[in-house]
């Protein structure tokens, strides 16, 4: 395998030269609102993910408030690592609204009345029937040389300033603002620069924690360069999203492919999907669905949440019954049959409760497969025999059951949701084993 990764990165050696000459981009959001926590910095999430699809490395991000000196200080550290500096916010008519000052002066480009952008001003203001003060002329000031964005959602118009090899985009805080103004006129530009761009593919893995996933691609993570594989733990699943960067998405899908399967061969089964918009309830009902069969659902600490993440998939009652949810023993016996004495002898949280749960749930409901979930969501109920965070979960296949005991670790919510996660994992891993023993008995 180890000479399967050096093959598949091996390709790209020609690529990482080229990523060298990729621009920097860097992105420096000013408010004094933001580092006081009064409002979120989508503006910098939102230009993040625009800047990683075109292609563009970004390696810094700040927040600066309304202080000319610091923002200076931040503006002329970003230009000396950086090839792009974009800054959003602080272009308005106030005193406080400094960023198109500041940045002129590093730059060395002086202010000057912009006729077009002052027309435009004015005839916002004469449109909306207010009045024009001599503040708002300051907005069509532009530095000399800058190219001007029209702002068709606001007054303050964009600019960007390119000097000594260095670029600064200058765009307005508002998002409904600067969203609009990127897509028309910074996108664009910054393709015509040659940015190329970034595409992505997730290899999604599910009953295999984050830290053992890590170890089997840690030569893989730590060699690469073009692609690049990162892993994102989400409860019960890992996803490892390859990334290559190439000049269109031909290309960059070609860099990708390998690395996609040579992760699919490395973890075998326990990928549920290369498809980023595919969820594992999706991949479960795909599976039911291709083999015909119904499934249902025997829930007690996770309280319906199972059925929940079932429902949510369109099209689910193709191959969903139903679910029980039977958080009471008693209920556990009315609608499941669960017997009274595996209550007493062992518990409501036990894997005998947890096995009766899944053939009830498939004899009542009449479906080739059954899961059910029983377990100490806590923070109360725990014991040493039995703690927090215990979970037993069955599943049926044509009336073939097995039960797995986990140890959850988190709050009830976490404890909740890793037992939802492992009992769509269980299924669908259940429902795998019996085919593949199925295909196995034909051929002997
Ligand atoms: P204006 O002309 O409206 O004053 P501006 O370019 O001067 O625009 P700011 O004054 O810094 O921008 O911010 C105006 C508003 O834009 C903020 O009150 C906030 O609602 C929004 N805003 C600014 N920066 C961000 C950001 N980084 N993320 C999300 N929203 C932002």
């Amino acid at each position: 395998m180890k000479e399967r990764w050096k093959s598949v990165f091996g390709m790209t050696g020609r690529k990482t030269q080229e990523k060298e000459n990729m621009p920097v981009v860097e992105l420096i959001s000013v408010g004094t609102e933001l580092l006081l926590g009064d409002i979120v910095n989508t503006n910098a999430a939102y230009l993040s993910r625009q800047c990683a699809a075109l292609g563009l490395s970004c390696f810094y991000q700040s927040v600066v408030g309304d202080n000319a000196q610091r923002l200076r200080a931040v503006l002329a550290q970003a230009l000396e690592r950086s090839d792009i500096v974009i800054l959003s916010g602080g272009l308005g008519p106030t005193a406080d609204d400094l960023t198109k000052e500041t940045a002129a002066a590093l730059m060395g480009m002086p202010l000057v009345m912009d006729e077009h952008s002052l027309e435009r001003i004015v005839h916002i203001f004469e449109s909306r029937g207010l009045e024009m003060t001599e503040n708002n002329k300051k907005q069509a000031l532009v530095p000399q040389g800058a190219l001007v964005l029209d702002n068709e959602n606001g007054t303050a118009p964009g600019l960007i300033m390119c000097r000594d090899k260095k670029t600064v985009v200058l765009l307005p805080g508002p998002p409904g603002e600067l969203c609009p103004m990127f897509e028309k006129s910074v996108r664009p530009y910054l393709e015509r620069q040659g940015a190329g761009i970034l595409y992505s593919r997730t290899v999604k893995i599910c009953g295999m924690g984050e830290s053992k996933v890590a170890s089997m691609v840690q030569e893989l993570i730590e060699g690469q360069s073009n692609p690049t594989v990162a892993p994102y733990a989400k409860i019960g699943e890992v996803h490892l999203r390859v990334t290559a960067r190439a000049r269109d998405k031909a290309e960059a899908a070609g860099m990708a492919a390998p690395v996609v399967e040579a992760l699919v061969e490395k973890f075998g089964d326990r990928v549920y999907t290369t498809d980023p918009d595919v969820t594992l309830e999706e991949a479960v009902t795909g599976l039911l669905k291709e083999n015909g069969w119904k499934l249902s659902t025997a829930e007690s600490c996770t309280g319906g949440m199972l059925g929940a993440r079932m429902t949510a998939v369109a099209g689910v009652s193709e191959v969903y019954k139903g679910g029980f949810i039977t958080y009471s023993n008693k209920a556990k016996r009315k609608f499941l049959g669960v017997k009274k004495e595996t209550l007493q002898r062992f518990g409501a949280v036990s894997q005998e409760t947890a096995l009766e749960m899944a053939q009830g749930a498939a004899d009542t409901a009449k479906t080739e497969v059954a899961v059910s979930i029983t377990g100490i969501a806590g923070p109360g109920g725990g014991t040493a025999e039995k703690p927090v965070g215990l979970v037993y979960i069955g599943c049926s296949v044509q009336k073939h059951v097995t039960v797995r005991e986990y140890r959850f670790d988190g709050n009830r919510s976490i404890v909740r949701e890793s037992a939802v996660s492992a009992a769509l994992t269980l299924v669908r891993q259940c429902m795998l084993e019996w085919l593949a023993a199925q295909k196995e008995e034909a051929h002997q």
